[in-house]
């Protein structure tokens, strides 16, 4: 058996790797042996699940799919809202791959192993007194799930989070182990800080860390075009500035945060956040999915909730982080930071004539405005380009669905128009001739992954779609509405 457990795979008996593979593989009669993601709206039920415990199960599972000409398609934690980490074939879990590798706080670095959350990495960099750079609004995603999709923070001099990774260790479709970075196969590195999980699986992440540091955030409401007319002003009056604008008010939340050494004194109740601002605001939601114009006040309500100014200071990671409640549709785009206020100023005056219309679209959710600095990701939504993303979200209450596709394809046809790029973790319809129009370096990310992956092992059903144009529906994994 020791000897078994060190052999190559390629040189190991279909019968004794399919029996080495056994303790790792989900059951078919587990609950886990199915894949739906975060957002209950896409599902799939792949061939075999396997959960590695470490690199070496990892190389038998793709030694496996390799024999057998499956796609591998590796998962963190399924919250992408789209089927980007759906399969048909066989589907790897990294959850057990969550150990910290090296800490250095002398350099400022963590290496992890790529199925880590974000939450148990920012325990781990506690106990070293460090912290990430920049975080999102959750930190439940794993590291690699972040890296592959260029998951951004906010902040107009912060780049998306793949700017901080220093290297990546890779196993590659060929059963090779590779470390690239800046220095060590740039091209391969480049192409894997958005790779969508395409270029291999990813097994270690370098990633670049500050001191600990605690955040001071104030937080105020402003008439909409009070905030487009000082957008500049406002977007670099702090280190990590977001907005949440509630079109139903005309009025937007704004959020500034800057490093401070003051002492914690964290901002919000019980009684008004969770009881006022989660329970009672679900309960209206649901109400509104039958009354459609009761959006409007569900929406004024929660404006109302949060529109006193607020001055909260934190752990980094805890102010970053918001609550983002209930199942969701959700997409989000990126937009030049250029065309920010004339895509934003679109958006409303199409809301505004939607709101004269008695069945018109009536968002219950603030669009969510968020910025970060250009970086030279092939394909990241940043790429060559200071960013404002602009994302909107509709809540699916108790998980019942809610009339969603109106508003985002409305939006959709805004951002579009002001050449906005999609996250590429959010369903989009975007396909490869577009999408070389809005990534100069598109091609180059498409040789590379034809060059360590000429079969496609890692190429799943919304790679093929969205990278290789082939004709698979957006719709074919996507969870039918009750
Ligand atoms: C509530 C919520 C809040 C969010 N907030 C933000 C935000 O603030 N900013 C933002 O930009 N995005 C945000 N997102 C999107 C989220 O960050 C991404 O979808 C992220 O990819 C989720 O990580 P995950 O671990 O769930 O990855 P999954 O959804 O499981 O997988 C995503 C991709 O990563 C690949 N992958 C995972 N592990 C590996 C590996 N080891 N090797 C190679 N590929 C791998 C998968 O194949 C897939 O392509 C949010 C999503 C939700 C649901």
């Amino acid at each position: 058996m020791s000897t078994q457990l060190t052999a190559r795979p390629s040189d190991i008996p279909l019968q004794n790797l399919y029996e080495l593979l056994q303790p790792i593989t989900v059951p078919s009669s587990s609950t886990r042996a199915s894949f739906s993601n975060w957002g209950h709206t896409f599902h799939c039920t792949p061939l075999a699940i396997f959960e590695p415990e470490n690199e070496y199960q990892c190389e038998l599972v793709l030694e496996l799919a390799r024999r057998e000409g499956k796609v591998l398609r590796a998962v963190g934690v399924g919250h992408s809202p789209s089927d980007l980490a759906c399969t048909n074939d066989f589907m790897l879990r990294t959850v057990k791959m969550n150990r910290v590798v090296e800490v250095n706080p002398e350099k400022r670095y963590v290496v992890a192993q790529a199925g880590i959350t974000l939450h148990d990495l920012h325990a781990e960099l506690d106990k070293h007194n460090l912290a990430m750079l920049n975080v999102g609004s959750i930190s439940d995603q794993t590291l690699a799930g972040i890296v592959t999709t260029a998951t951004h923070g906010s902040g107009i001099e912060f780049g998306v989070m793949s700017t901080h990774v220093m290297a990546l260790t890779l196993l590659l479709a060929d059963g090779s182990r590779v470390t690239c970075s800046r220095t060590e196969q740039p091209d391969l590195f480049t192409a894997s800080l958005c790779g969508l999980g395409s270029t291999g699986l990813i097994l270690h992440i370098h990633l670049e860390v500050e001191p600990a540091y605690r955040l001071k955030e104030l937080q105020e409401t402003l008439p909409f075009e009070e905030v487009m007319e000082n957008l500049e002003k406002l977007v670099y009056s702090a280190e990590h500035v977001r907005f949440w604008w509630f079109p139903t008010t005309d009025t937007v939340r704004c959020s500034y945060s800057d490093r401070t050494q003051e002492s914690k004194s964290p901002a919000g109740s019980w009684w008004w956040h969770t009881f006022l601002g989660y329970h009672v605001t679900q309960l209206l939601l649901l109400i509104s999915r039958y009354f459609l114009f009761l959006n409007t006040w569900v929406g004024k309500y929660n404006c109302w909730l949060i529109s006193s100014r607020t001055v909260g200071i934190d752990d980094s990671h805890l102010i970053f982080n918001v609550d983002c409640r209930y199942p969701q549709h959700t997409t989000e785009w990126a937009v030049p930071y250029q065309n920010a206020q004339a895509c934003l100023r679109e958006i409303r005056t199409w809301l505004q004539q939607e709101n004269l219309d008695p069945n018109g679209i009536r968002p219950h959710v603030p669009v969510e405005i968020r910025f970060s600095a250009p970086d030279d990701i092939w394909l990241s939504p940043s790429y060559g380009q200071r960013t404002c993303w602009i994302g909107i979200v509709s809540y699916k209450p108790y998980g019942f669905n809610v009339p969603y596709r109106r508003y985002f394809g409305g939006y959709e046809s805004i951002v579009s128009r002001h050449q906005g790029r999609p996250h590429w973790a959010k369903a989009h319809r975007l396909q490869p001739e577009i999408l070389r129009q809005l990534y100069p370096r598109f091609d180059d990310f498409v040789r590379v992954i034809e060059d360590v992956d000429p079969r496609g092992m890692f190429r799943n059903e919304y790679v093929q779609r969205h990278v290789m144009g082939r004709p698979i529906s957006g719709r074919f994994f996507k969870i039918r509405p009750v």
